[in-house]
């Protein structure tokens, strides 16, 4: 039993199948849905009738408790096959999803530690194969919720361990990991990997690559250009608060120089974007249509001459949503600030 010292409480539940089949290299963080601290969580599931458990449980104020030995298989995922291979972690929350600092640093401490001693590189890669898995990859639930899930898909979870790990991310081997998280593929189906005409790091490629009778398909094999829009239905609506799935665009905002340049155009990741503060910085080129109230004398002519013109971004769907940072992902790449945008409602 090699359990990690940052537990300070231990309860073994019987709700488990007792030594592990597979090598752990894994770890699969949920969210109990309760306010509770680690060992209330490991006490009920050592209480309860319930076929659950997990390894560990993290509190709302940061205690870390065992409920099954790290080397025992918990009854956690919906998954015999990730519940054999991951260190399964129950997480105190908030109402709203979130997770408490003291809960988050303890989670992301309690990660390193285990991805130290397992020899784990941790790393979601949208896939079942990564070592960084979620509840909701195998069953049907909400489960790590929309704050966790946001904190994993894009990246500042695992960024988060490996700072804790004593790894510095910009240095390891995170440029090709991410390559390979966004690569988009263009196929006629996700099912006909023959028909793929290309693979590529940027969506900008990959949607210019794609000709009629082809979709643009991300690593999870989600369709994500052409995207069907909605039906138009309700008027387009500022300040509302937005969910994944709406259709959203921004109201008219005014461009910048890029800082240390003399121009609001810049190509970032070969990809030729704008500055828009309001935004958060640098939008595709493609995403954007120059407002008709832009004061450079050249209404709609998508040069964007002067630091004059305004923009407003097309129509896109909202596919995560980070409430910490107020800002929303836009068709399954990039993120900008809700701020400026709105939605039908
Ligand atoms: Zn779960």
């Amino acid at each position: 039993m090699a359990n990690s010292s940052l537990a300070t409480y231990r309860n073994v539940t019987g709700n488990q199948s007792g030594q592990r089949t597979q090598k752990i290299t894994k770890i699969t963080p949920h969210y109990m849905v309760a306010a509770w601290s680690g060992k209330q969580c490991a006490d009920y599931f050592a209480g309860t009738g319930r076929q659950a458990s997990s390894n560990y449980c993290v509190g709302v104020n940061g205690d870390i408790a065992v409920s099954v030995d790290e080397n025992c298989r918990a009854w956690a995922s919906s998954s015999e096959w990730n519940d054999q291979r991951a260190v399964t972690i129950e997480c105190g929350n908030n109402p709203d999803s979130s997770l408490p600092a003291a809960a988050y640093n303890s989670l992301v401490a309690l990660c390193a530690d285990i991805c130290k001693r397992n020899g784990i590189n941790p790393h979601y890669d949208g896939t079942v194969n990564g070592s960084i898995t979620m509840h909701q990859q195998f069953a049907a639930t909400s489960c790590p919720g929309p704050w966790l899930k946001n904190k994993i898909i894009s990246g500042q979870f695992e960024n988060d361990i490996e700072a804790k790990m004593g790894q510095n991310p910009q240095t390891n081997d995170k440029p090709a990991q991410n390559a390979s998280k966004a690569l988009y593929r263009v196929r006629k189906s996700w099912a006909d990997p023959k028909s793929q005409l290309g693979a590529f790091a940027s969506l900008d490629n990959a949607k210019k690559a794609c000709k009629a009778g082809y979709t643009v398909y991300d690593n999870n094999g989600k369709a994500v250009y052409p995207v069907a829009a909605k039906p138009a239905a309700g008027k387009w609506t500022q300040n509302c608060i937005l969910k994944e799935g709406d259709r959203a665009k921004s109201v008219s905002c005014g461009i910048a120089v890029f800082p240390g340049t003399n121009s609001a155009i810049k190509n970032i990741d070969g990809v030729n974007c704008v500055n828009v503060p309001a935004l958060g910085g640098g939008v595709p080129l493609l995403d954007v249509t120059e407002a008709s109230d832009s004061k450079d004398g050249n209404p709609k002519d998508n040069y964007l001459a002067n630091t004059n013109a305004r923009i407003t971004m097309d129509e896109f769907t909202v596919t995560g949503i980070d409430m910490s940072k107020d800002t929303v992902q836009v068709d399954n790449a990039y993120w900008v600030k809700a701020g400026p945008l709105m939605a039908r409602r």
